[in-house]
């Protein structure tokens, strides 16, 4: 069974890690913007924007994973000058998504950021990849839900990610589709075919978000085996990134 790990930063791993997760069935991913250290400089994630587009999907083919790119600033790499970077993405192309994106403190500064991107991406009539953190995620959840209200983001395009068995429900009574992360510290495998059981299998994706810190690359596999839902690890990828 091919399964879609939704969410990886595939810069993070080394090309035998990514034969690996082949060799287990993950035969596609989406690779995300993010950057380990606050980029000094825009150019800096321009640069990355390019490297996911036109260099992880060659390594990803020579490991026998198709990988698709996500382009754009994530919320604790936000550089002086930013909007060059949004202005380099309108004009360039080969990415399907803009992310991953989102709040992280829920600064002003991060508004101003996630609601320029969102824009983008209404303009663009691609998806987003919105990430919710780690620390205060419903408040901050709150916060960036508003924005997308506030700016009438189209729910069809907007995937919110790192979901926790609170904040699914409210996501997807909105209409939003929702990311489910299995890794250490996020979701266990258990409590990902409990949300799955819970809440329907309609606007669910599955990823590991496995790139720079310890994780479970084949975290999407074995939540496959957990609970066999083609769905939730191919089939609503395809639908919502059209991949
Ligand atoms: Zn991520």
């Amino acid at each position: 069974m091919a399964v879609i790990d939704t969410h990886i930063h595939s810069e993070g791993r080394s090309v035998e890690d990514l034969k690996f997760m082949a060799e287990n069935g993950i035969k596609k991913a989406i690779t995300c913007a993010f950057y380990p250290i606050r980029p000094g400089f825009p150019e800096t994630l321009i640069d990355l924007a390019r490297k996911l587009t036109e260099f992880e999907p060659k390594r990803g083919k020579r490991a026998g994973i198709k990988i698709h790119s996500a382009v754009g600033i994530h919320p604790r790499c936000i550089p002086p000058d930013w909007q060059r970077v949004l202005d380099f993405i309108e004009s360039y192309s080969g990415y399907v998504a803009i992310g991953e994106i989102g709040l992280e403190d829920g600064t002003d500064v991060e508004r101003e950021v996630l609601k320029a991107q969102l824009l983008l991406a209404k303009r663009l009539d691609i998806p987003a990849i919105i990430h919710t953190p780690r620390k205060n995620k419903v408040a901050i959840l709150e916060k960036m839900l508003e924005v997308l209200e506030e700016m009438s983001f189209p729910e069809d395009l907007a995937l919110i990610d790192h979901n926790s068995v609170e904040t699914v429900k409210v996501i997807l009574d909105r209409g939003y589709w929702a990311g489910i992360t299995v890794q250490p510290g996020k979701l266990s495998v258990e409590e990902a075919v409990k949300i799955v059981e819970e809440f329907g299998d309609e606007r669910l994706v599955a990823n590991s978000d496995t790139g720079f810190s310890e994780s479970d690359m084949l975290a999407v596999k074995k939540f496959y085996d957990a609970c066999e839902n083609e769905r939730v690890v191919r089939k609503n990828a395809e639908r919502f990134f059209g991949i």
